[in-house]
């Protein structure tokens, strides 16, 4: 096994030394066992101040991945740096904040408890985690709950509670795993909220969730990682482009018209009784402009303009079946995305 610890990774790339990524690895490449090759090889840039989603089916590797940012396991192979420090170094978790999925607190603590002993054990001064505990409880709406037991405490009560856990030390980086899972809409929409608090701050936050509409919402970019490899890796309108077209529907019309050669490969349409439809090959609305005035100089009545844009499940979905094929690439395996 090779693992690029701090003294053989003593020459980053000069990208790696740059301080606006907060996660900038690449080759990060694991082998369980001698034969399970969970990452193979992958490359990951999350800017500093960033919200950015990681989403795959099960057994992508998104774990792996996220465990050897935290330094929990060793990579076969990898290369680059964590908050600018070499990819394993622990030094650096003092300024990671890490919510796990299905995490587990005493039941007999009270929530200031849990972040007085999360605190402690992430070595946070205990005059400062007594001041900071309250205002973290406050952040994710858990202020009037905070001397009652965890034991009394709902799933939603549970994942704020984590989040709270996760921000005891003041990280720089959060790796927030599955933060909405069982959460009620309100209690996810305030989650969001907490996210898009923590991102107004400074704070970089990487995100793994299986609710795509949801990171739809709140990330920067997004890596889709499949069987081991980063399939896409992006802001949603880069990931987007090529993808999506505009529609214009126009009042019925029987107006027959010549289509310019220089529209002709981005342009369609179709007649229909309730207006006609005319698809627009462009993510680009500039683009979309002369086709407009042709129809208009055509005597064409224009009722509606669309941007139509896949989605970020479509796009998952997408890069799911380039990778195996149709069938396991329908919804109900892939969207499941996570165990
Ligand atoms: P994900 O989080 O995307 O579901 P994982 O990182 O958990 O994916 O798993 C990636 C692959 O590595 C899977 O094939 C999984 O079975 C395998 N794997 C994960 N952990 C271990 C382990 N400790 N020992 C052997 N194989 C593992």
């Amino acid at each position: 096994m090779t693992f690029a610890s701090p003294s053989q990774n003593a020459v980053p790339s000069p990208a790696s030394l740059s301080s606006s990524f907060a996660i900038d690895v690449s080759d990060v490449a694991k082998t369980y066992r001698g034969k399970i090759q969970a990452l193979r090889g992958i490359s990951m840039r999350v800017g500093r101040g960033e919200v950015f989603g990681l989403l795959g089916p099960n057994g992508a590797g998104k774990s792996t991945l996220v465990k050897i940012i935290m330094s929990v396991i060793r990579p076969t192979r990898a290369t680059g740096t964590v908050l600018g420090q070499a990819i394993g170094k622990k030094s650096t978790l003092t300024r990671v904040g890490y919510l796990p999925e299905h995490h587990r607190f005493p039941k007999y603590l009270t929530g200031l408890q849990v972040l007085d002993l999360f605190g402690g054990l992430g070595g946070v001064d205990r005059a400062i985690r007594r001041k900071r505990a309250p205002e973290l409880l406050d952040l994710v709406g858990m202020r009037d709950w905070g001397d009652r037991k965890i034991g009394t405490y709902s799933k939603g009560m549970m994942q704020r509670v984590g989040i709270a856990q996760a921000l005891i030390g003041d990280p720089d980086l959060l790796l927030l795993d599955e933060p909405t899972d069982g959460v009620d809409p309100v209690g996810r929409r305030e989650i969001r909220d907490i996210v898009l608090q923590l991102k107004s701050q400074g704070k970089t936050v990487f995100l793994n969730s299986h609710l795509l509409s949801e990171l739809e919402l709140v990330c920067d970019r997004v890596a889709i990682m499949v069987n081991g490899t980063v399939a896409r890796q992006g802001t949603l309108d880069e990931l987007a482009l090529g993808r999506g077209h505009y529609e214009i529907v126009t009042d019925p019309s029987s107006q027959q018209f010549d289509m310019p050669a220089s529209l002709a490969a981005m342009v369609s349409r179709t007649n229909s009784a309730a207006g006609d439809l005319i698809k627009v090959a462009t993510l680009d609305v500039n683009e979309v402009q002369p086709v407009i005035d042709l129809l208009r100089k055509n005597g064409m009545t224009i009722r509606k303009l669309n941007l139509i844009r896949p989605t970020l499940e479509d796009m998952f979905i997408e890069a799911v079946r380039e990778q195996y094929g149709e069938e396991n690439g329908q919804p109900g395996r892939a969207v499941g995305a996570k165990r």
